[in-house]
């Protein structure tokens, strides 16, 4: 009796540490993929000579995005990720250099930051993700819907779609899931008004990492 007794301790000792060895190895699993040593490469849109658009009262789109990129950076580092600027100032960088930065890198992503314009049309507002069109498994378009989803969720803009582009230099030199987050329309009033506040920068840059955290949930690379 006392022996059946002990057997059956035994037995749910066993099942207990089994169960806590599986519960942590897939813990574990989680954590390093989490903290994936793949690093995630911003893309700060123009610089120097290159002043990309000017928006309605006359702010440059290059000052714009290094502002958000550098509160994206910021954020992804206190997170763990590693995380590269493909500038830090406003200087001038060659398109094909900044889609070298990211392959030399091997980088997991690559998010290019750039505001927008409508000409002749300035009540044209709202974000759009830009991704190309043709690689294998379909990724870049997930990653860019995803994104989008974000960034109109979290900052209420109105929802311009995802459009592939073949032609842009940092999604077609880049062999990793690239993007370019067009985060608003500068040659709006409403919409420059609202992009020059910190409160909404930091609305955007909530929302790449939001839409950054859920693609990497999913597990997609390699
Ligand atoms: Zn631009």
């Amino acid at each position: 009796m006392i022996f059946r007794r002990l057997r059956a301790v035994v037995l749910i000792i066993v099942l207990i540490l089994i169960f806590f060895n599986v519960f942590q190895r897939f813990s574990l699993l989680k954590r390093g993929f989490i903290s994936s040593n793949k690093v995630i490469i911003i893309d700060p849109g123009h610089g120097g000579k290159d002043s990309g658009t000017i928006s309605v009262s006359g702010y440059y789109e290059k000052d714009i995005n290094l502002e958000i990129s550098k509160k994206l950076y910021k954020k992804l580092i206190s997170m763990d990720y590693k995380v590269i600027l493909t500038r830090k100032t406003d200087e001038f960088v060659d398109n094909n250099h900044r889609a070298e930065i990211a392959n030399e890198n091997k980088a997991r992503v690559f998010i290019s930051i750039h505001g927008n314009a409508m000409e002749n049309n300035n009540s044209i507002n709202g974000i759009q993700v830009l991704y190309y069109p043709n690689r294998k498994n379909n990724i870049n378009d997930l990653l860019a819907q995803i994104m989008l989803d974000e960034l109109v969720k979290g900052t209420g803009a109105a929802d311009k779609g995802i459009i592939g582009r073949e032609d842009l230099i940092v999604l077609n030199q880049t062999k990793m899931p690239a993007i370019i987050v067009e985060y608003g329309f500068l040659s709006n009033e409403n919409e420059e008004k609202l992009l020059l506040t910190d409160s909404y920068q930091d609305k955007v840059v909530d929302s790449i990492v939001n839409g950054l955290e859920y693609y990497f949930s999913l597990n997609l690379e390699n």
